[in-house]
């Protein structure tokens, strides 16, 4: 296959070589067209076409006593339901409440091969406030909106190596790229005026200056089923939640429920969610072993979970503005800041690992579950609207449910 200089060719001459190479027919073409935006050109390289996730909306959100409708993007079924599921049980005790911490980015200059760490930390301490000024010049916007370099640290590493972290208030932004240009001035006036080399300049996506904290206190009475009491629900819960933090085979599972949430909140939102991701696992490791990064506990007649995340997002940036999906989800979220953005993502985290959980311990996460994946196999095997509640009720009862069993149900609802 030969694509040289793939990336040098016009939108149609890209189209016509993987036309002539992979063998794409009239379908594939038609397809392409019609997800085809003129911005995705603008946005990444090669660009062929827009995959489309669905998105929804989760409500019964009441957060710091604000309602909100939650935009959110996902390909799993079941996600938006138990978002609004968890929401709805927090609002027994008054929904969520969140705090958000000052909002401080991380960059780092890594420096290696260092011979006397105490002699350049003894040398860059010196120089604080230049460094600290030289960061902010290459990026005086952000001085001018009160944010800019707050602070720096330096941590001695094992292997010879030094890190300078400096701590920038991003304000609206994420700040990746004007984190990394003001490290890369930091960079050169540590070359030019101090005769230090660095191996590297980047901001650390663990960003645990800028944290998002959402706390929850439910009524056990409010938890409970027909098999089981509030306060039996209400300690399982407690049990799961401790078991995450032990075995880290479970936080892994634990956690991920909690991003089923929170990075569909990022994506509709036009955020990075591998920093979101990448961030949020580190930070799960910040006691020395992965743990679950909620916990629940029962105090007194309540259950009360608390969610602690960085917020490595911004409600500016990136791809945020030219993005119409993404300023759609401003809208429907009514907010104007990044701050109420973090407020959102970490309540929709908490209410989705509860859901989570509560399914699990009471009647296990598979019942609400197969009822959705009934849902996804019947219209993969072509049920229309009109045959999907019939068809979905006999699937649920088949001892097997997968497309041979989907594909039965349909031919016998047909006969
Ligand atoms: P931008 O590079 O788009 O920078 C944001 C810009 O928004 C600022 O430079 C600023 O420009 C402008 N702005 C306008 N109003 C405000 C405000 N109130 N507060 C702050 N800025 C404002 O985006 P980021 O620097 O946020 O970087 C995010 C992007 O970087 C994402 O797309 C991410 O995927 C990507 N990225 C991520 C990396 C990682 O996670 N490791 C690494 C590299 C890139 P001005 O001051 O000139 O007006």
């Amino acid at each position: 296959m030969n694509l040289n200089h793939f990336y040098k060719q016009k939108y149609a001459g890209r189209l016509a070589i993987l036309q002539a190479q992979l063998g794409l027919d009239e379908q594939d073409l038609e397809l392409i067209a019609r997800s085809r935006t003129i911005k995705g050109d603008q946005i990444i390289e090669n660009y062929l076409t827009d995959f489309s996730i669905p998105e929804g909306v989760a409500v019964n959100f009441l957060i710091n006593g604000q309602e909100k409708v939650v935009p959110m993007v996902t390909e799993e079924p079941s996600v938006v339901a138990a978002a609004s599921h968890g929401a709805k049980m927090t609002l027994a005790g008054g929904g969520i409440q969140v705090q958000v911490t000052e909002r401080l980015m991380m960059g780092q200059v890594l420096m290696a091969k260092v011979p006397d760490s105490d002699q350049l930390v003894s040398q860059l301490t010196q120089h604080e406030t230049e460094i600290l000024k030289t960061a902010n010049d290459a990026h005086p916007s952000i001085v001018k909106r009160g944010g800019g370099a707050k602070k720096m640290r330096i941590r001695k590493l094992t292997h010879q190596f030094v890190s300078l972290d400096i701590f920038i208030d991003t304000k609206e932004a994420m700040g990746a790229n004007m984190i990394n240009s003001m490290l890369e001035a930091v960079v050169t006036y540590l070359q030019s005026d101090l005769q230090q080399n660095s191996l590297m300049a980047v901001l650390s996506n663990l960003s645990d200056e800028c944290l998002a904290t959402a706390t929850c206190q439910i009524p056990v009475t409010s938890l409970t089923t027909n098999q089981l009491s509030g306060k039996t629900v209400a300690d399982r819960i407690a049990l799961a939640s401790l078991a995450a933090q032990v075995d880290p085979y479970r936080a892994a599972t634990h956690n991920k429920g909690i991003m089923n949430g929170v990075d569909a909140v990022v994506m509709a939102t036009g955020n990075d969610w591998r920093s979101m991701e990448s961030g949020t696992h580190a930070y799960a490791s910040k006691n020395g072993q992965y743990q679950g990064l909620s916990d629940w506990q029962v105090v007194d007649d309540n259950l009360v979970g608390k969610l602690t995340l960085p917020m490595p997002v911004g409600f500016v940036g990136g791809s945020i503005k030219i993005n119409p999906q993404a300023q759609l989800a401003h809208k429907l979220l009514q907010i104007n800041s990044v701050k109420e953005l973090e407020e959102v993502i970490v309540s929709v985290g908490l209410a989705q690992n509860l859901a989570a959980l509560n399914a699990l311990v009471s009647e296990g996460i598979q019942r609400g579950h197969m009822h959705l994946q009934a849902k996804s196999l019947l219209l993969g095997v072509g049920a229309t609207n009109a045959e999907l509640t019939q068809a979905q009720l006999a699937l649920e009862k088949v001892p097997v449910m997968d497309v041979r069993a989907a594909k039965q149900v349909l031919k016998k609802l047909r006969n």
